[in-house]
């Protein structure tokens, strides 16, 4: 990446740049230099997307999205921030600071009753690092949350990556072992063999929303959808759809058989407060 490129050889190389590379790489190392300043004023939020379970029609889950305004840049969305933050390595950062809030909020919610689980989103580079599993139950223990309220998201591209590296699979199964269940993210869009089924440990799929958004115009995809959840089923994994946003994508994909629905439809990511008066 152009980044990592600059930094190995140096400024000369920017002279060769085309003047979009060149702004997108000023821009990169300004969002760069300003995250730093607000991981360390703890400067970074986090907002919750519930997950309505279908057959108790409750919210059983929510997801954990970063979310940063900067004094200087405005908000910056994830779509943009998350490429830089794994590109420059300050995902493990941020990962690190959202673990901690998931668990903080997690340990809150069931010692109030609501046994509900935390997402959080996961990136490869933090299970590249040997000590995930160590981070992972030092920061469940320290707020006394319990590893079955913890459920981590990976995407297709992750598996990919994953099914090379012994260690990540091992990391991922000891967390299971704990009790930490996984989640495979936006599936459907990735490039993925599906060998990594099999290898990596999976308990729930989560179809994509670029699937769900044109499912009622077209009877194509809610075949093709509806044969997503069988065969999620078939492996006795749980199947979630992403990005519901109406009242008839709701009823059709609770037809079809999907375990829970996230999305506009049901809610915005909303704060603390507001899942907690959801809840109630
Ligand atoms: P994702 O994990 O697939 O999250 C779903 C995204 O879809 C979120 O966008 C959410 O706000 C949005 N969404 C939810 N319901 C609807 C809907 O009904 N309609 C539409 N159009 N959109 C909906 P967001 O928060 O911008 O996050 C984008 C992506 O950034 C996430 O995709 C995830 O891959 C990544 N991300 C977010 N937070 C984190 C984080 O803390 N760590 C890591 N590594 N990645 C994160
Ligand atoms: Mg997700
Ligand atoms: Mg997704
Ligand atoms: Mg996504």
């Amino acid at each position: 990446t152009t980044i990592q490129k600059v930094k190995q050889e140096g400024g000369g190389m920017i002279a060769s740049l085309s003047q979009s590379e060149h702004d997108k790489l000023s821009r990169s190392i300004q969002i760069e230099k300003r995250l730093l300043e607000a991981l360390n004023h703890r400067d970074l939020h986090v907002m919750y997307l519930p997950q309505k379970d279908l057959e108790s029609d409750k919210i059983t889950a929510v997801e954990a999205l970063v979310r940063w305004e900067d004094e200087v840049l405005g908000v910056i969305s994830p779509e943009e921030l998350i490429p830089i933050a794994e590109e420059t390595g300050l995902i493990n950062e941020i990962g690190t600071f959202i673990l901690e809030k998931c668990c903080e909020q997690a340990a809150i919610w069931h010692s109030k009753g609501f046994p509900i689980k935390v997402s959080f989103n996961s990136s490869i580079r933090e299970f590249r690092d040997k000590n995930m599993v160590k981070t992972i139950r030092k920061v469940l223990e320290k707020y006394d949350c319990p590893p079955e309220a913890l459920q981590i998201e990976f995407t297709e591209k992750f598996a990919l990556e994953a099914e090379a590296e012994k260690s990540i699979i091992q990391q991922m199964q000891t967390l299971q072992q704990d009790g930490v269940t996984f989640v495979l993210d936006d599936f459907g869009t990735g490039y993925a063999s599906l060998r990594y089924l099999q290898l990596l440990p999976i308990s729930q799929l989560k179809i994509d929303k670029s699937f769900i958004s044109s499912l009622l115009q077209q009877e194509k995809l809610q075949q093709l959808v509806q044969g997503l959840i069988q065969f999620g089923h078939s492996l006795s994994l749980r199947v979630v759809a992403e990005g519901v946003e109406s009242a008839e994508q709701f009823s059709l994909l609770k037809q079809i058989g999907c375990d829970a629905l996230q999305g506009y439809y049901i809610s915005r990511p909303i704060s603390t407060r507001e899942v907690e008066n959801l809840l109630n």
